[in-house]
């Protein structure tokens, strides 16, 4: 299988099975937005829900706020977007096709051009003869183009205003009311989950850019002289991550650093506990989303790619089959936010720490849903020798979690396999129930779209009560009473026990 064609066919399956299809598609779409259909919607929300667990509810200083995505103008004059949220665009002298200059470089070279200046840009496309990837025609000169989607407010127009291209302004601007309302006391955090836009010189690569995607987005406000004392450090101290730090980067790696995150921040690979503590619960999200361990790690941006103000960010990136790709933004952007708004709506944002006055430091991991929502689909995807491919969704990401069958329609049995269906829904089982065409194609139609359990109905179960389970990864079978039939699913979801247990106990 070549690697473009991974991309390809799990596109070709969301579409077809309901996770994700191209929005407005009988129009001819608009490139970079997608919609969620039935079996993606309940996969996202699977996703959310475990971000919001781990990184809020779990917490007693997070809290989660839920802002407008349509902000006026002073906001982003405030916070710098307008002036420097851009992207260097180049355009094709022939055909008229757009690109963005480091994205072109980048596939022509390998050389990585983030951050560069025009000039310099200009100068690699010259010297490395870059000519347009769609008619080989000569390429213009780069210039910066925002990626702000501008709109005007109220009827008689007036007030310029601009959707949310982060979450995080939202935050930054109610802060003196989010502080007030943490007692002002550091440290906390403020979480918010939902859309984000950016018009992109060039969407691609299905849900990893798009021109509307959601972030799972938090600002952790913390005094930068307790910057290692994070309130629940001893919690993930031990929690392994990988980490490819800047020399490692200067020399050539092929494999990340594995530090606890202890070692991480006294060795100094990570400048703070705050930060620390992120990559740690990102590492457990992924993991339980059945992303090996080995596909990401945490990179240390250059100086060239992260803003002036960092004092360091660290992305989350994946070797995915279209290269490696940033999955998670991980920030420290100081005090920069806060001091920006402050001075522009002439308030302020300190905090008394006991007789000190603090501007808080933020910490800011900041997850795509749609790229996480990739990184599982395609970590998960299989094509074996099945005959049919499947996805391996772990339970806690599957976005149907138990399918019933009848073996046939007649003789009563698609009555009892109907009434086993409700009994699971109603015990909080997503299931699925499905009567139509033959029983191997029932299981393989549930294997493509990663249902971990199949139960059916057959004749025994009217004289006996019994169901048969199959398991999706290794497709054994077995029968169990349909009494114990809950609790049996309830331990394998939660991983408790294993399919094999329940084989040796059928022997
Ligand atoms: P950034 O502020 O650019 O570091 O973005 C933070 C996170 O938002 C990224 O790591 C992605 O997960 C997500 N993200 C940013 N831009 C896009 C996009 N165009 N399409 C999908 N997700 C995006």
């Amino acid at each position: 299988m070549t690697e473009e064609r991974l991309m390809d066919k799990i596109i070709e399956v969301c579409k077809r099975r309901g996770f994700v299809n191209p929005t407005a598609e009988i129009y001819g779409g608009a490139g970079g937005f997608y919609d969620y259909g039935p079996l993606g919607t309940l996969m996202r929300q699977k996703i959310i829900e475990l971000w919001r667990q781990s990184f809020v509810l779990d917490e007693d200083r997070v809290f989660e706020i839920s802002g407008a995505t349509l902000l006026p103008e002073p906001v982003f004059q405030a916070s710098g977007h307008l002036e420097s949220f851009e992207d260097p665009l180049v355009q094709c002298d022939k055909c008229k096709s757009m690109y963005k200059a480091d994205d072109i470089i980048k596939r022509s070279t390998g050389e990585t051009a983030e951050g560069l200046p025009l000039d310099q840009l200009d100068k690699m496309i010259k010297d490395n003869e870059i000519k347009c990837p769609s008619c080989k025609g000569d390429l213009g000169n780069t210039r910066q183009f925002n990626l702000m989607f501008s709109t005007e407010i109220g009827s008689t127009g007036g007030i310029k205003g601009y959707l949310r291209p982060e979450t995080a302004q939202n935050i930054f601007v109610n802060f003196k009311q989010l502080a007030g309302f943490m007692r002002n006391k550091l440290p906390f955090g403020i979480a918010q989950f939902g859309s984000s836009f950016r018009n992109e010189i060039s969407p691609r690569n299905f849900l990893i850019r798009g021109r509307e995607f959601e972030q799972m987005e938090i600002e952790m406000f913390y005094d930068p002289d307790k910057e290692n004392e994070h309130p629940r450090w001893e919690e993930v101290a031990d929690i392994d991550i990988n980490i490819v730090t800047r020399e490692m980067q200067e020399k050539g790696w092929e494999k990340p650093l594995i530090l606890t995150a202890e070692e991480a921040v006294t060795k100094k690979h990570v400048p703070n506990q705050y930060l620390a503590y992120y990559l740690a619960l990102e590492t457990e999200m992924l993991l339980a989303l059945g992303v090996p361990e080995d596909v990401f790690w945490f990179r240390h941006m250059q100086d060239n790619e992260a803003p002036h103000y960092s004092a360091g960010n660290y992305d989350l990136e994946a070797n995915l089959s279209i290269g490696h790709m940033e999955i998670v933004g991980n920030a420290l952007r100081t005090d920069y936010d806060l001091q920006k708004h402050a001075k522009a709506s002439k308030s302020s944002f300190e905090i008394m720490v006991g007789d000190k006055k603090v501007t808080p430091h933020v910490c800011e991991p900041s997850l795509g849903v749609g790229r996480i929502f990739y990184l599982v689909l395609e970590s998960c995807y299989r094509d074996d020798d099945r005959g049919w491919t499947w996805f391996q969704f772990p339970p806690a990401v599957a976005p149907l979690e138990v399918a019933v069958f009848p073996l046939m329609k007649k003789d009563g049995l698609a009555e009892f396999a109907y009434d086993v269906h409700t009994e699971l829904k109603e015990a909080g089982y997503l299931s699925f129930y499905d009567e139509s065409g033959k029983i191997g194609k029932r299981y393989a139609r549930a294997d493509e779209v990663g249902i971990p359990f199949c139960v059916t109905i057959d004749y025994d179960s009217l004289k006996d009560y019994t169901v048969t389970i199959r398991d999706r990864d290794t497709m054994e079978q077995v029968k169990l009473p349909l009494e114990d039939l809950e609790v049996a699913l309830g331990e394998l979801m939660e991983g408790d026990s294993e399919f094999q247990e329940f084989l040796e106990f059928d022997d």
